[in-house]
């Protein structure tokens, strides 16, 4: 199978994405210095913008499937190169030739699994749902005030399933009128599209904004930062505009507003790990910090690279379902910044962090040194 797209194809794709700015690069490096590739194994943004410059790249690169889309780099950049968009420019390519990162089975696995249930974890539709079994839980319907979408992870995972158990049962001790789609409802679409499947995250942008006029949404309460970003800043391609707020911001209001009251106290040393899609894509980072701070008895620990410079856990740009070995794993970096700081809980509010936390907790032994929180479920505890 050819797998090097011809060098003028690769200029026009990357072009066609905005990535035209790779001509911009003066080649300073700044990327390298930041990316957090570089604290785990070598690897140059640099030298693939270099390549891409000329249609050089090889698609068949292992490289180009590395970015987690973590946002560290177009912040240090001097002459906006707008690498992300570039690095996904090129993962389409690839995708179009049906060049995928090795292992290339859970890629594709994911691919039909999103096609097919709308989700990627190959769980059927019909049990999107059956994470609120037990509980309160309405299905959304026209004039209803707000829309909560758990999004894949929190619908099917065991772990993150409590996350939006707890989000339900806070939800409804303030008396908020909420409901969800259900089976209605499909993977945002967010990380396929940064694997380069355009087309997929079309089809899946689409069917969420039918169903959401459809069903009268107006407003949208989502769990994951990817859920958010997507909505907000991509959906809007869509010539759509839904209000969206996230779970920690949205808490922090029902408390400010006397919707909630905290009973008990929260005596431990919590930091907090800011998830890249809901800081530095989306400069959402003080709401989880004035959040956690209405806990009593909690007291709060930051980690060395924090907020604007928070370590990516590595789940981001669809790595989430890919392999990265032992060793590599930034998530593990993290996990030790977060004990170093004396915490007992890593709180966070992304379902990717928290699955790469958890398993990192679990390969690394860790169990009794650190527990992993999702906002919520600090908060159930507390009401
Ligand atoms: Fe090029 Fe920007 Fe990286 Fe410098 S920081 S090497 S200008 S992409």
């Amino acid at each position: 199978m050819e797998t090097v797209a011809p060098y003028k194809e690769i200029i026009d794709v990357i072009k066609a994405n905005g990535g035209d700015a790779f001509k911009r690069c003066y080649q300073c490096g700044l990327c390298d210095a930041v990316c957090p590739w570089n604290r785990v194994r070598k690897f140059s943004m640099r030298k693939i913008v270099r390549q891409a410059t000329f249609g050089l790249t090889e698609i068949e690169s292992e490289d180009i499937w590395r970015c987690t889309t973590c946002g560290r780099c177009p912040q240090q950049c001097p002459r906006d190169v707008k690498q992300i968009e570039s690095g996904v420019a090129l993962r389409r390519i690839a995708t179009e030739y049906g060049v995928f990162p090795p292992p290339v089975k859970p890629v594709r696995t994911i691919s039909a699994s999103l096609v097919g249930e709308g989700n990627p974890l190959n769980e059927e539709r019909k049990k999107r749902a059956n994470w609120a079994e037990g509980i309160s839980v309405k299905p959304f319907t026209e004039g209803t005030e707000i829309l909560y979408f758990p999004g894949c992870y929190l619908s099917y995972d065991p772990r993150l399933k409590k996350a939006a158990r707890a989000t339900a049962n806070i939800l409804n001790l303030a008396g908020v009128d909420f409901g969800i789609l259900g089976s209605k409802e499909n993977c945002c679409g967010e990380s396929i599209r940064k694997t380069g499947d355009e087309e997929l995250f079309k089809r899946l942008a689409r069917e969420n904004i039918k169903t959401f006029i459809d069903n009268g949404v107006k407003k949208v309460l989502v769990s994951s930062p990817h859920c958010y970003h997507t909505f907000k800043n991509e959906y809007p391609e869509f010539m759509v505009h839904f209000e969206v707020i996230h779970t920690s911001q949205y808490i922090l209001s029902l408390i400010n507003n006397g919707k909630i009251k905290i009973n008990k106290e929260y005596n431990k040393k919590v930091t907090y790990h800011d998830p890249c899609y809901l800081g530095r894509h989306n400069g959402i980072y003080d709401e989880p910090r004035e959040l956690l701070k209405k806990a009593p008895g909690l007291e709060l620990k930051e980690m060395p690279d924090s907020r604007a410079d928070s370590l990516c856990c590595g789940g981001g740009g669809g790595r989430i379902w890919m392999e990265t070995p032992k060793g590599e794993r930034f998530s593990d970096l993290r996990l030790e910044q977060a004990i170093g700081t004396g915490a007992e809980v890593l709180a966070t509010s992304c379902p990717y962090c928290i699955t790469n936390f958890e398993d990192s907790r679990l390969t690394l032994d860790l169990s009794d040194r650190i527990e992993i929180k999702e906002l919520t479920e600090i908060f159930e505890e507390l009401i």
